[in-house]
């Protein structure tokens, strides 16, 4: 049985005293039955991790934290750079890796990728692993083949064991930060194209696996993507930088 995992991605916003109050508003409007319902995590930003850990911790929220990237090294000559075990050191459970936005505006290729997917398990961690076609891929017919091949990079060396928990994120380019989100229908038969890959290559992992849907999910769709069989959460940009909105979000059902 796979747990519900709906995942806020705060990207470039708010500071470490933001990032207090956003934590301690969002646990507010949630409770113990949410928890053991949906795992819910929030990604802020590196400079806001230590926070939100030291409030997640001393107030004994069942909220998990998130990054939103990291290295794929250790340590080293890497200017600017965050390593996996620096964030399993803060308490970190989850990592984004493969974000559209990492790919397109930073460059990261799918070698890069699939480094950092190998990484966040060695570390202790899991990936939150984002795969996503173009609009123009999509336009052209293409989606199907450019989230094969994203996934086949991405996933390249696992095991069965770490597909097990892994954590696909499903993410049009076109529907993120957009407003203009893939309809139920479309976006539950990715997300299923994407549990057959992982059974052609994984076996029975692929049953284990979580598959999230992003781009431009909101209180208003959620729960119509979150009917979809193949979908098991959600990846947030937006709309979980308000913790009322995201708690809506979250609580899908109500
Ligand atoms: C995202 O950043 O992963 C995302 C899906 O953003 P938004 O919800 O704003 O489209």
């Amino acid at each position: 049985m796979r747990k519900d995992l709906i995942a806020g991605n705060w990207k470039m916003n708010a500071t470490h005293l933001d990032a207090i109050q956003m934590v301690q508003k969002l646990s507010y409007r949630l409770n113990d039955s949410d928890f053991d319902r949906v795992e819910v995590v929030v990604c802020p930003p590196y400079t806001a991790l230590r926070s939100a850990q030291t409030v997640i911790e001393t107030d004994h929220l069942r909220i998990k934290l998130g990054a939103q990237n990291c290295h794929y090294a250790d340590s080293g000559a890497f200017t600017g750079a965050i390593s996996p075990g620096m964030l399993a050191k803060l308490s970190v459970r989850y990592v984004i890796v493969g974000h559209s936005e990492r790919r397109h505006v930073f460059g990261e290729t799918d070698a890069d990728i699939n480094r950092k997917v190998k990484a966040v398990y060695e570390a202790g961690m899991i990936p939150i692993f984002a795969v996503g076609e173009l609009e123009a891929e999509r336009d052209a017919g293409r989606t199907e083949e450019r989230v094969r091949s994203q996934f086949a990079a991405g996933t390249s060396g696992l095991t069965q064991e770490q597909v097990n928990s892994l954590v696909v994120a499903y993410e049009p380019v076109w529907a993120i930060g957009t407003g203009n989100t893939a309809t139920p229908d479309d976006a539950g038969a990715v997300c299923t194209f994407i549990r057959e890959l992982a059974a052609d290559s994984y076996g029975d992992a692929a049953d284990h696996m979580r598959i999230l849907y992003g781009g431009s999910v909101n209180p208003g769709n959620v729960a119509a993507i979150m009917a979809k069989a193949d979908i098991d959460g959600a990846l947030v940009g937006g709309a979980s930088l308000d913790p009322d909105t995201f708690a809506s979000v979250v609580r899908y059902w109500v």
